[in-house]
């Protein structure tokens, strides 16, 4: 495992490896590595030839500044992490090696951006947008894994990435959870003791809409519905959105016919987790 801090460094790895004819995976990570991200690692060992993890906690996706400071940060254990998960490269870049003196291009996904984590979160995706472009231009690889827990992430980069030709394969990685259904997060460690005894509430919501879903139910609204009063049963979770969604434009949707998704977001004290899961698969 190789440690790599400046761009221009991981270009001449990333050029000795294509002139080589080998295949590049890169899974892009902020880091407070978990099983979720372990999982990208795995497929992206499994699939690719050189795998590059991505070590940086972008702060122009962050809209709250408490929550960047926060944000857990433990590169020598990520490190460790990577080194088990077969990771041949961690690029590790400074703030001012993303974004220099000058610095002021942005990709905007407009429409998407804009709805559900974007509403609460405004510039959010502008950011997550940008970085992701730049790692995909530095790191020229064949393929890209992203967790689809972070779904309206996940399509905002799919869009970024038809509609300015970047040729990579995006792929989709399951959400991997705790025992009791809590999708793994980064931000969990930040609950307190009973939020996170009451936090399993999302995956169960979300389950029983999987289960209303295939046992026929084709009411959108319905299964929206049963989704926040299981959640707003719960009298430590804020329940900030629940939607059932279009896979792809995230438009909401009345009938479940060709696809459809079910999105969460809540607050538990101070922590907002977001969770979904598919319905009906295109
Ligand atoms: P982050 O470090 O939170 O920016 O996440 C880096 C990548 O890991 C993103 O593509 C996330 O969607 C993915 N990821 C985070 N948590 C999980 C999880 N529980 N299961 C699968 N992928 C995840």
């Amino acid at each position: 495992l190789e440690v790599v801090e400046l761009i221009a460094d991981m270009r001449t790895v990333v050029a000795r490896a294509r002139r080589a004819g080998k295949s590049i995976g890169l899974a892009p990570t902020m880091g407070a590595l978990h099983a979720g991200h372990r999982s990208l690692l795995a497929r992206a060992r499994k699939e690719c030839d050189v795998v590059v993890m991505s070590l940086f906690v972008n702060p122009t996706q962050f809209n709250d500044k408490d929550d960047f400071a926060k944000y857990p940060r433990d590169a020598k254990a990520d490190e460790l992490i990577a080194r088990e998960e077969g990771v041949d490269f961690v690029f590790e870049p400074a703030p001012v090696e993303m974004y220099p003196d000058g610095f002021v291009t942005t990709v905007h996904v407009p429409g998407l951006s804009e709805i559900l984590e974007g509403k609460s979160r405004p510039g959010h995706y502008q950011g997550v947008a940008t970085v992701v472009a730049k790692l995909l231009l530095i790191g020229q690889c064949d393929r890209a894994y992203f967790g689809l827990k972070d779904y309206q992430q996940l399509q905002v980069i799919r869009r970024m990435v038809a509609d300015l030709n970047i040729q990579v394969e995006i792929v989709p990685c399951e959400t991997i959870r705790e025992a009791d259904g809590l999708a793994m997060s980064s931000r969990n460690v930040r609950l307190t003791a009973d939020e996170r005894a009451a936090s399993p509430v999302i995956a169960r919501a979300l389950t029983a809409a999987q289960a209303m879903a295939d046992s026929g139910v084709r009411d959108a609204q319905a299964i929206r519905a049963s989704i926040a009063r299981i959640i707003e049963a719960e009298p430590l979770a804020k329940l900030d959105y629940t939607v059932v969604v279009a896979p792809d434009d995230l438009s909401e949707i009345a009938t479940i016919d060709g696809g459809a998704v079910a999105l969460v977001a809540a607050i538990f004290g101070g922590v907002r987790l977001i969770d979904s899961c598919t319905l009906q698969s295109r």
